[in-house]
């Protein structure tokens, strides 16, 4: 009956928000086109096609509960495919991570999901919550979808969330450490493709979920910003008409054809400076209102806290990420400078 309910109405999102005790155990079962379903847990949904399939997608979204618009063309492409209209033709898993954060419309419950993988969940020192109870368990969860591929399959995370602020370029990428490792041209033409036309390169290793994917498992992974937050239903879908259909391609075409990379059409830029609040009167020396990616000159004073001043230290400097409201210890800035790949 919950099969029946799940492939005729498609609604896996709302069953696992307001029904979750439907999926209290596992469940797994095959859709009319062969394609295998497995949930493992309310809010987690993994598709297996028949064929022989040569990519392992993660695709996530709602890691903070109140980025609506990657949460509802997750919630999309997962009810087409319950309902035979799209037929994926590779492995994926699609995550909706902080279910309890997205009915209340906040970014988290009790603590910042996306600060919480690699382990840090764990960390002994903090209280538990429910928010570390679900990084732990989405941790094992991917961990079980990278391992049950097949050796040959090329893996891929792309970790989906709209932006607090306004942003210059609307939709950008954070692309993990890599510890040396090459950065991938292709993955920069698939994000190009998606309309995502600026890059971000992280420069040390943090607690990100995309990051847990890159360095564990050796996925092509990103955390993706695809505009800003606004509440479910009030987003503008046809901004994201190039990414809906890039993402839909991905999954269920044998091989994507792209344009490739083309350096003149994205931005790119490294981080420079990671400030992070050390003290309660930390403050922001810029307008609330200041779109990311906004670009200051060499010493202009960008933020500053007792004991402390952070400035620019380069000519177009740009901002991303202010927020001075995060928990003392936390990151409060990130300074980028433009480079190349
Ligand atoms: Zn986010």
């Amino acid at each position: 009956m919950l099969v029946d309910r799940l492939t005729e109405t498609g609604q896996f999102l709302a069953c696992s928000r307001f029904d979750p005790h439907l999926f209290s155990s596992p469940i797994e079962f095959s859709l009319a086109n062969g394609v295998n379903v497995a949930i493992p847990s309310p809010g987690i949904i993994q598709f297996s096609p028949a064929n022989q399939a040569s990519k392992d997608i993660v695709l996530s979204c709602g890691v903070h509960g109140n980025e609506t618009a990657p949460i509802e063309i997750c919630d999309d492409l997962v009810s087409r495919i319950l309902r035979l209209e799209l037929c994926p033709r590779q492995r994926v898993l699609f995550i909706f991570a902080n279910l309890p954060a997205m009915d209340i419309a906040q970014r988290f419950v009790e603590e910042n999901m996306n600060r919480l993988f690699s382990g840090e969940h764990a960390n002994s020192t903090a209280a538990q919550n429910q928010e570390r109870l679900r990084a732990c368990e989405l941790e094992k969860v991917v961990g079980q979808f990278f391992q049950t591929g097949t050796s040959e399959s090329t893996r891929f995370h792309y970790d989906l969330h709209t932006a607090i602020r306004a942003s210059k370029n609307d939709k950008f990428a954070v692309y993990p450490f890599l510890h040396g490792g090459r950065h991938s041209h292709e993955q920069l033409a698939f994000l190009l493709a998606c309309g995502v036309n600026t890059i971000l390169l992280s420069e040390s290793p943090t607690t990100t979920f995309s990051y847990f994917s890159s360095r564990q498992f050796g996925a092509h992974a990103f955390t993706v910003e695809l505009g800003k937050v606004y509440p479910f239903g009030q987003n503008d879908m046809s901004q994201f008409a190039a990414v809906i259909k890039t993402l839909e391609a991905l999954i269920s075409e044998d091989h994507l054809s792209l344009p490739p990379f083309d350096s003149e059409k994205m931005y790119i830029y490294r981080v420079n400076q990671v400030i992070n609040k050390h003290h309660h009167d930390f403050k922001l020396h810029f307008e609330d209102a200041t779109p990311n990616f906004t670009d200051f000159e060499k010493g202009h004073l960008l933020a500053s806290e007792t004991g402390a001043e952070y400035r620019c230290e380069f000519d177009g400097e740009a901002i991303v990420f202010p927020n001075e409201n995060v928990a003392i210890g936390q990151r409060a800035l990130l300074t980028v400078v433009p480079t190349q790949l």
